[in-house]
């Protein structure tokens, strides 16, 4: 038996002061961010990944004409034997785009293939499985329904109908969608361009040579693929260092040219760069402490007229943060209406899982098939926030709520797989 979260052991229901949960910062977020304004018209191809900035509505019928779901015979209801057999006269052929062009008489069938028009007289299609063919002449038995394999014009969409609303990020089958109506072009939001660098001066560029002391920088690498992921336009200002004068410059060439900015490093509390002094001055910027592991700090405002999101700069905490509130954010700058919280399932835990009760825990996990086939979770190992190759395991977050503290083997747990958190 999968038991239950067991509820809060130590009575910490409580929220420090001054400290947001996961949803509430989540929220405010959403609540602060509003689409990129300019809208443009774009070929399909061009379109995909871009949101709709209006609604489209279908000028045709889906399918337009009446057309066979199936290989076989074009026959009229009619001729259909109530019982025994009946035997029709082949009278032509009917392709997909080359319809057949008279009228199936009594006792008359039409060879018909999938997607061809139904011919007028007939109503009705008899799979070629079902038919047995003598000459020029196929026999039926009877149990066939009247009307059967044949797809009626407005089917899928009725002329006139709303396809897709404004708000809709365009995927494979969205573009699927429109060219089916015949739409070339839609009207889409601009994408946004975000602006990223990494802050901090121990940080070197791969290919660079370490000093004491330094590290490589791996944030700017993971926020690059996390945007190009979602979509956005990317303006890459690289590894700034721990100066006023290069932080300054920095924030005004990113508001400068982008309409979001996304950083790493020096949002928390006690650090020794400059990264907080300038946005408290260029911009209007909170500085939250999220009630969850990793990831506490994290700042959100507007740089100079720039969305502005300073992402904390342990690695994980980077990654973990962006999916949890950047994403979510520049989809809604992108357009995007409705963004639902990241898809989370209930599987149980294949190991005992260490938690202390506080903060909302995003650890690292491995969603799996157990031996019996059934879906269970487990802990990448290492569950600290600078260890990189532990998320880079992982397929999942195992979700544990802030008042849980760790949880046994079966006990049942939320879980969202990356697949879910990227859709
Ligand atoms: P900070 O948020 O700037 O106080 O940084 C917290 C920790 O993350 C420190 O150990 C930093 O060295 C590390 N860190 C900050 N930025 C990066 C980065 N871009 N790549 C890798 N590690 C980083
Ligand atoms: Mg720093």
């Amino acid at each position: 038996m999968n038991s239950a979260i067991p509820p809060s052991p130590c009575g910490c229901d409580e929220l420090p002061p001054g400290t947001l949960t996961v949803e509430q910062a989540r929220e405010r977020i959403l609540a602060l961010v509003s689409p990129v304004t300019e809208t443009r018209s774009l070929p399909l191809f061009e379109a995909l990944g871009h949101v709709l900035a209006e609604n489209v509505v279908s000028p045709v019928n889906v399918p337009p004409h009446r057309n066979s779901a199936m290989d076989g015979y074009a026959v009229r209801a009619a001729d259909l034997p109530a019982e025994g057999t009946a035997r029709l006269a082949v009278v032509g052929s009917a392709w997909a785009g080359r319809p057949w062009p008279g009228e199936v008489a009594p006792g008359q069938c039409v060879r018909i293939m999938t997607g061809a028009e139904v011919p007028a007289g007939a109503d009705t299609v008899i799979m070629q499985e079902h038919t047995e063919r003598e000459g020029d002449e196929i026999v039926i038995a009877s149990g066939h329904q009247p009307g059967q394999n044949v797809r009626q014009p407005g089917e899928d969409i009725r002329a006139g109908d709303t396809v897709l609303e404004a708000g809709q990020r365009l995927r494979a089958a969205e573009l699927a969608l429109l060219a089916s109506l015949g739409v070339p072009e839609v009207m889409v939001h601009r994408k946004p361009k975000v602006a990223f660098f990494s802050t901090g001066d121990e940080l070197v560029a791969p290919g660079g040579t370490l000093g004491p002391g330094q590290i490589y920088d791996s944030n700017r690498y993971a926020i690059y693929g996390m945007l190009r992921e979602l979509g956005v336009e990317l303006l890459d200002l690289g590894v700034i260092p721990d100066t006023r004068e290069a932080v300054e410059q920095a924030f005004h060439d990113a508001a400068a040219q982008a309409d979001a900015i996304v950083t790493s490093g020096g949002v928390s509390v006690g650090d020794a760069d400059y990264v907080k002094e300038t946005l408290d001055r260029l911009g209007k910027v909170d500085f939250w402490k999220i009630a969850m592991k990793p990831g506490k700090p994290l700042a959100f405002g507007e740089v100079e007229g720039a969305c502005f999101f300073g992402l904390p700069g342990n690695p994980v905490s980077t990654l973990v943060t962006f999916y949890q509130f950047a994403r979510p954010a520049l989809r809604r700058l992108m357009g995007e209406r409705d963004i639902p919280a990241p898809l989370t399932i209930r599987v149980p835990a294949a190991e005992p899982l260490k938690k202390r009760p506080g903060r909302t825990d995003f650890q690292r996990g491995i969603l799996e098939r157990d031996a019996e086939g059934e879906l269970v979770v487990r802990s990448v190992g290492q569950q600290a926030s600078h260890i990189l190759s532990g998320m880079s395991r992982a397929n999942c977050f195992i979700v544990l709520p802030r008042e849980s503290g760790g949880v046994d083997a079966g006990t049942l747990v939320d879980v969202q797989p990356f697949e879910g958190v990227l859709s």
